[in-house]
């Protein structure tokens, strides 16, 4: 475990890192060690997996959802509006393995003395102008689930920090707040990575950087070929997108979706449900989600993945660019 939270740390530029039972428990740790709790508001992105919001409920503070921009990602400008006596914290994801703008979320954290926390689940190996996703907020949480980049054969995942004493705190808030495995200094849970799937990840780790580079292959091909048919994930200068999937933004979507299943190609919407438009998150305040409830209604995930073949890639190519024209 001490070899691989060293690796990882190394990986992406940080001081520590913390291995824990799943990416849900890293941001529900992470929050607790860094004291945000009940009375306190975080503001984050209204498009993620659920646990995003979860983690935050469930460290007793109030999620702030604020809309997302063109990128999939949260808007730095729905986050300036939604600043209030009571936040303590930004969180962004980077979402489908694109680092958010984190230049401008920095800016706004340090104007109202915020912290900024990464959800960095799906964008391990990341890069934003040659930092890598982990290493720039106060915090940052990883998932190694089966189905992220960086996986291990069932459930992991991480904090980093460059914070000792957070890092400490974390040591026993993984471990039902113990120091010596015998004091108790805080309540806190089980929720230490299994030894086997360190032991898995540690392997995978030398693999990471390879599967990245074919991912970004299959993209530069469906960028290539789809741009001006669907709305494309194609990168700004200094970006380096670990495309943990690859969404695109299509016009009669489901359609589409339709279309490409009865020719044999699986898609995916992820998440077709915003956050704050769960059945649990119905009272919690929100922004005015405008681009947010559009987006939702065009995302699609084309089959991407490190072990497709070029000729699987043209086939998904041409199917899409069939359907657009006919
Ligand atoms: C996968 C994921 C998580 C949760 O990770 P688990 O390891 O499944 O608990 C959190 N946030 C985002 C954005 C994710 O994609």
């Amino acid at each position: 475990m001490a070899e691989l939270e060293q690796q990882v740390a190394r990986f992406c530029g940080r001081r520590y890192a913390v291995g824990v039972s799943s990416g849900t428990d890293a941001l529900f740790l992470g929050l607790k060690a860094l004291n945000i709790g009940p009375g306190d508001e975080v503001i984050t992105t209204s498009l993620s997996w659920i646990a995003t919001a979860n983690a935050i409920m469930m460290a007793g503070a109030t999620p702030v959802f604020a809309d997302i921009d063109g990128t999939l990602n949260i808007d730095p400008d729905s986050v300036t509006t939604l600043v209030s006596e009571r936040t303590k914290a930004i969180l962004p994801v980077h979402y489908t393995g694109r680092i958010a703008d984190m230049g401008r979320l920095g800016e706004i954290a340090r104007q109202y003395n915020l912290m900024l926390v990464e959800d960095a689940a799906q964008a391990f190996g990341a890069e934003r102008d040659g930092v890598r996703a982990g290493a720039f907020g106060d915090l940052a949480c990883f998932s190694m689930n089966s189905m992220k980049i960086f996986a291990s054969c069932g459930e992991a995942g991480m904090v980093l920090t460059d914070d000792a004493e957070v890092h400490e705190r974390l040591l026993a808030l993984r471990y039902n707040g113990t120091i010596n495995k015998e004091v108790c200094i805080e309540p806190g849970l089980n929720a230490r990575m299994h030894t086997l799937q360190a032991a898995i990840l540690l392997e995978r780790l030398k693999r990471v950087s390879a599967i990245i580079r074919r991912r970004r292959e299959i993209a530069a091909a469906y960028n290539e070929r789809l741009q001006g048919v669907v709305g494309v994930p194609a990168e700004n200068a200094g970006e380096y997108h670990v495309y943990y999937s690859y969404t695109i933004q299509a016009d009669r979507r489901d359609e589409l979706k339709e279309y490409l299943a009865a020719h044999g190609i699986e898609t995916k919407i992820w998440h077709p449900i915003l956050m704050p438009e769960q059945p649990a998150y119905r009272e919690q305040p929100r922004a005015r989600i405008v681009n947010a409830r559009r987006l939702v209604q065009k995302i699609l995930c084309l089959p991407s993945h490190e072990k497709m073949s070029d000729g699987e890639v043209e086939f998904v190519i041409d199917r899409v660019r069939t359907f657009y024209r006919r």
